[in-house]
């Protein structure tokens, strides 16, 4: 009889892992079916932005594959499906379907868990109100089109993270009058150094965003139901159009409840194989917690590329193979208009606060050589350890050509390089693509000297 691979949640890390699982095993050997609670499967979140921004036109471009797509590959579907309790000794779920009310009890052999993250909504008041919304689903930014549709002119982002970035962005560019308030001193102040981050708040401010920095929101206000404006600490901001971007929390309670371990950092524990300590079960995604590759600790760090990764592993592993999932450096890259930002690894500020004796060199260099046309400015801030000269982390903002070139250095950090090894690297020159000495090379070779 075939054994019974369930899995819940029918995104990045759910269907990667079933789609894997089932490219490794005949249909005869592992039934794998997948509850998803919303009425879309593997749809590209990273996408929305753009869709709300007007880049990309329409919303099934963000569908890599319908439930009928993983239907036909054999692999069973349940949309509108919420899995309600686990049952961990009696290898079960509770599942209600929600277009009928009905609830069922379905048998698994293995579990795997990927449920992904929420949103942070604080309590405040007026939160409720029609035009306060989010950006996490086909159906949020479906949400923001019909105000825009009603003719939306004035929107205030909240949270100036790497989504509120991007959807201030979006709304700059569909027309709208846009104010972004962040409690932080910067933008992206989570993620970048202040020095670094400062030039992402200038991109931002002379691209005519209202900017309002080291301000705290406290509610919002409404007439008849509707946002009109959003109190902060400094005073009310009038606005017909709320989007809150504040970072997420992974989706936990079913794991907690079923007595599967749940970490410091809010994340399902699960091991480098994707295990958690419960027999049979398995979770990968935003709602795990992976291993951070320079502190050695535990992070949560909901991005795509992890939740593929992890879904992939987990998929191999629950198929009889064998995968780990290597860990995290907390390389990320966005833009703000023509402006690339990218980031791996401890910025300084963490490095110092993970314990490191670390010193933080800024470097300006050009993606060009200076007589190429289109060359662009852009500064990296190289993090390495003072004694031994280890590289721990860097930043990259600037103009075409220097967001991806935060790639090559999170290679150097994967591979645990000094910043003089990283100075010596044979990088591809030809005046179109980078001067002689790449900016990268320059940055490690200055940081190494002062080193
Ligand atoms: C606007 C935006 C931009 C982003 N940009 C990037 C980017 O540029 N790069 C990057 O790497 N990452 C980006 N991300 C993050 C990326 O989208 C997520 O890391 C990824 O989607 C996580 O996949 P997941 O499968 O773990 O979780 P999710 O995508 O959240 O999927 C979890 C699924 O589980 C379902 N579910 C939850 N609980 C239950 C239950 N009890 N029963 C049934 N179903 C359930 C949910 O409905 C959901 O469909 C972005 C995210 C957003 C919102």
């Amino acid at each position: 009889m075939a054994r019974r691979l369930v899995i819940i949640g029918g995104d990045a890390a759910g269907m990667s892992a079933a789609a894997q699982a089932r490219r490794l095993t005949a249909a005869g050997e592992l039934e794998i079916v997948a509850f998803e609670r919303g009425s879309r499967t593997s749809y590209a979140a990273c996408g929305l932005p753009y869709l709300v921004g007007g880049l990309v036109h329409t919303p099934e471009l963000l569908i890599a594959r319908t439930p009928e797509q993983h239907r036909a590959n054999g692999i069973d579907v349940r949309m509108h499906h919420e899995v309600t309790a686990i049952d961990a000794r009696a290898l079960t779920v509770t599942v209600r379907n929600l277009d009928t009310g009905r609830e069922a009890v379905e048998h698994y052999d293995e579990l795997l868990i990927g449920t992904g993250a929420s949103g942070i909504v604080p309590p405040w008041p007026g939160i409720d109100a029609e035009g306060v919304l989010q950006l996490r689903t086909l159906d949020d930014a479906a949400a923001v089109e019909r105000r825009l549709g009603a003719g939306a002119r004035r929107a205030v982002v909240v949270g100036a993270g790497y989504i509120g970035l991007e959807v201030a962005e979006g709304l700059l560019g569909r027309g709208l009058e846009v104010t972004v308030v962040e409690r932080l001193d910067a933008p992206m102040g989570a993620v970048l150094d202040a020095d670094m981050a400062a030039h992402v708040a200038e991109a931002m401010q002379s691209a005519g965003i209202d900017l309002r920095l080291g301000t705290a929101v406290t509610g919002f206000t409404a007439l008849d139901g509707r946002v009109t404006a959003v109190e902060t600490a400094a005073g009310p901001i009038a606005a017909d159009l709320m989007v809150i971007g504040l970072g997420v929390r992974p989706n936990v309670d079913l794991a907690r409840a079923a007595g599967i371990g749940v970490g410091e950092a809010g994340g399902i524990i699960v091991d480098d194989h994707l295990r958690t300590g419960t027999p049979h079960v398995w979770a990968a995604g935003d709602c795990v917690e992976s291993y951070h590759r320079i502190t050695g600790r535990s992070v949560v760090v909901a991005l795509g590329t992890h939740a593929n990764k992890q879904g992939r592993a987990a998929g191999t592993n629950i198929a009889g193979g064998d995968a780990a999932f290597a860990g995290v450096l907390g390389t990320a890259i966005t833009k703000f208009q023509n402006l690339e930002i990218g980031r791996t690894g401890l910025t300084e500020g963490e490095a110092g606060a993970a314990g490191f004796d670390a010193i933080g060199v800024t470097t300006e260099a050009s993606s060009r050589a200076h007589y190429y046309p289109g060359a662009q400015p852009m500064r990296i801030k190289t993090v390495a350890e003072r004694r031994t000269g280890r590289l721990l982390g860097a930043q990259i903002v600037g103009g075409e050509g220097a967001g991806k070139r935060i790639d090559v250095l999170a290679t150097a950090l994967w591979n645990n390089m000094t910043v003089e090894a990283v100075g010596g690297m044979d990088l591809s020159y030809a005046p179109p693509f980078s001067p002689v000495w790449d900016p990268v090379l320059l940055a490690a070779g200055k940081t190494a000297s002062k080193i």
